[in-house]
């Protein structure tokens, strides 16, 4: 039988619930537990996939194909479980069900309400992870205590704890413990009005995990069990971490709190061996040996948030290399703008990510002239890959409006290009070649080499513009080599340049497949590559 953790958050957005729910998620697994993981999300998109990365953060993708919220990244990387279509479920989402549904007459004629048709929808959504191989599920309830869009989540999930019976579910409300610097205090009543907004709608939470600045005293801990009615050794303090969110699991394991969630659910406290990860943590805090700076050139750069699991994958490939990684982040703009290299200039490696529309474009061209003409080790991720193929074909070979059709309709050399299934397309939800796709590698490539030499990989992918095949002569014979297609051959995924020290592009996103304890190979190499420039 599955189990259920609910984890809310209240007084104020940003106070890592994701993380949190990641590190909990991890340290069960660590006590043999096999754990699954979910987001609801009360915005009304059907799916973060038409989002901005500035509204929301990048779009994490899983293997499945499912465009989705960032946090799922969290859930992979500390976790390591494997996220769904079924991991991520949205407001919109949740309603053009029900609304489908009524529309095929699915509620025979009945009138359909929030309680009890979309309530009744967050429930099977809830379910929806349960089966004899998961024995807990992980809710985390996107946005804040008190929020309009949140209530039917809260009813639903209030509703749902109610029915599961005994020991078989449980409330986590992560809340925020400031610190007053002109009173010199703590102070716990925004946590208690949190707590109380819960309580109005039935909530009455199991455990609260306290995010602070400070340490809390034993006063704090009185305080916050009384007024929010939850036992004392159940009130959980989560400090800032100094060095790395990695550090989380640890210090929660520190005080417990898994332990404290089995006895909750009365479930076995097995042994926790977390030794590993504690290694890799003190990695992160000792990676004085080395040091490279990484400029990513994107157009996302003023939002941390928006290139996650880029900044993310590197750092694990800092960890494995004992290197601490400096990140640049250049906007391309800028680099459009001015003919000055000095902001790439001092960079050991240039990193193009993904992206959509054509802001921008020019500067991550320069950037990747300059990477390629001044052996500058280079990486180029999905949009990445694109533009170094532009770049190449326009000052290579000479085919001066190179360009994708996504930027220019009537170039003259189309080298990147929708194929022709996605041409009638029109509806821009979930229509890109999405999710994991199996690549095949060419021996004694440098791409090859990243991946131990393996032959045949997967990775994710979210584009829906392809390297055009007309042009697959003339670039791979000029040096920009073919190194890994589908494996009909019928799509290029990797290209690599001859002569160069590393320059690596791939079509796919291998960001989403990074973890700290395993970092992706692509990452990897990149950061070796950067070291030994
Ligand atoms: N805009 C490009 C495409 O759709 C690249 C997408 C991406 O980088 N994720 O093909």
């Amino acid at each position: 039988m599955t189990k259920h953790i609910f984890v809310t958050g209240g007084v104020v957005s940003s106070l890592g619930k994701g993380i949190t729910a990641a590190s909990l998620a991890m340290l069960l697994k660590h006590r043999g537990y096999r754990v699954a993981m979910q987001k609801l999300d009360p915005y009304i998109n059907v799916d973060p996939g038409t989002m901005s990365p500035f509204q929301h953060g990048e779009v994490y993708v899983t293997d499945d194909g499912a465009e989705t919220d960032l946090d799922l990244g969290h859930y992979e990387r500390f976790a390591g479980v494997v996220c769904s279509q079924a991991s991520n479920y949205t407001t919109g989402r949740i309603y053009s069900n029900v609304i489908n549904r009524e529309r095929e007459g699915g509620y025979l004629g009945g009138t359909v309400q929030v309680i009890p048709h979309i309530t009744d929808e967050i429930k099977k959504a809830v379910a929806s992870l349960d089966s004899d191989d998961n024995d807990i599920t992980i809710t985390e309830i996107g946005g804040t205590a008190g929020d309009i869009e949140s209530l039917p989540f809260l009813e639903a999930i209030r509703q749902f704890k109610h029915g599961a019976g005994e020991n078989n579910s449980i409330f986590i409300h992560l809340t925020l413990v400031p610190y007053i610097k002109a009173a010199g205090e703590m102070k716990t009543k925004p946590s208690q009005q949190s707590v109380g907004i819960l309580r109005n709608i039935g909530i009455v939470p199991d455990i609260l995990i306290c995010r602070t600045e400070k340490p809390m005293q034993d006063e704090h801990f009185s305080k916050l069990a009384l007024f929010c009615n939850v036992n004392k050794k159940f009130v959980i303090e989560e400090r800032d971490v100094a060095n790395s969110i990695y550090e989380v699991p640890v210090e929660l394991a520190r005080q417990e709190v898994d332990l404290k969630i089995l006895k909750l659910l009365d479930l076995e406290p097995h042994d926790l061996d977390i030794s590993n990860w504690e290694n890799m943590v003190e990695r992160v805090i000792n990676n004085e040996k080395s040091e490279v700076t990484i400029a990513v050139v994107g157009k996302y750069t003023s939002l941390r948030d928006a290139y996650k699991s880029i900044y993310e994958s590197l750092d694990h490939a800092g960890i494995s290399n004992d290197s601490k990684i400096n990140i640049l982040m250049v906007e391309a703009e800028e680099l459009e703008k001015s003919d000055n290299f000095d902001l790439i200039s001092k960079a050991d490696g240039i990193l193009v990510p993904g992206g959509f529309g054509d802001r921008g474009i020019s500067g991550k061209l320069k950037a990747i002239q300059y990477a390629r003409e001044n052996n500058i080790p280079f990486l180029g991720i999905c949009l990445g890959m694109q533009c170094a193929v532009i770049e190449f074909a326009r000052n290579v070979l000479g085919y001066k409006d190179a360009n994708s059709t996504e930027f220019d309709e009537k170039s003259n050399y189309p080298v990147i290009d929708l194929m022709l299934e996605q041409k009638t397309i029109t509806n821009k939800g979930g229509t890109m070649r999405l999710g994991a796709y199996p690549c095949t590698l060419i021996p004694d490539t440098k791409a090859a080499k990243a991946y131990d030499n393996v032959s045949d990989i997967s990775e994710r992918h979210r584009h829906r513009y392809e390297f055009n095949n007309d042009y697959r002569e003339d670039i791979d014979s000029q040096g920009l080599k073919i190194v890994g297609t589908s494996p009909d051959g019928k799509l290029v995924e990797m290209v690599e340049l001859i002569g160069h020290p590393w320059f690596v592009a791939c079509q796919f996103h291998p960001e989403f497949k990074s973890r700290p304890l395993t970092p992706h190979p692509l990452f990897n190499d990149f950061i070796k590559a950067a070291l030994n420039k």
